[in-house]
């Protein structure tokens, strides 16, 4: 399998089309996922081309693990949640919708349930949401 230079995160990245960024460094990336399973789901990716976990290399999970829990710790504080789930999927049959690696970060509350995936949220509800992970992350 190799990666496709033209999946949407990788467009995304080069700035082709429009997302809401939460965060960057040298080596990864975190912007809000455009269809919620939960209140401040976002997606963690490195700026580095790979498919998924089964071709990246340690360094690139190195840096996207990092940025992921200080990632999955934000969350936590601008939600009051009091648990995070950490999801990744790999190729077609495990899951995989883009193929380029990343780790969902989803912030979790007591007694509620993921929504289901494939509904797109309100513009305006995911960047109020992406306005509470910025301030958690100042
Ligand atoms: P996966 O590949 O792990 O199954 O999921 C891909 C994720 O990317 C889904 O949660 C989906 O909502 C999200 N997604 C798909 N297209 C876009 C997009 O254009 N922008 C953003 N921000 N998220 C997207």
């Amino acid at each position: 399998m190799t990666y496709d230079p033209d999946n949407i995160f990788a467009k995304i990245l080069r700035g082709e089309i429009p997302s809401t960024k939460l965060y960057e460094d040298e080596e990864t990336f975190v912007f809000m996922d455009i269809m919620p399973r939960a209140d401040g789901h976002c997606l963690v990716i490195p700026k580095t081309p790979c498919r998924n976990l089964l071709d990246a290399s340690a360094d690139q999970m190195t840096a996207v693990m990092k940025t992921t829990q200080k990632i999955a710790h934000a969350v936590m504080k601008a939600f009051g949640a009091e648990g995070v789930t950490i999801q990744q999927f790999n190729e077609a049959v495990g899951g995989q919708e883009v193929f380029h690696l990343h780790f969902h970060v989803l912030p979790r509350h007591d007694g509620v349930r993921l929504r289901p995936p494939g509904k797109m949220e309100e513009a305006d509800v995911i960047a109020a949401n992406a306005e509470k992970i910025r301030a958690a992350l100042a």
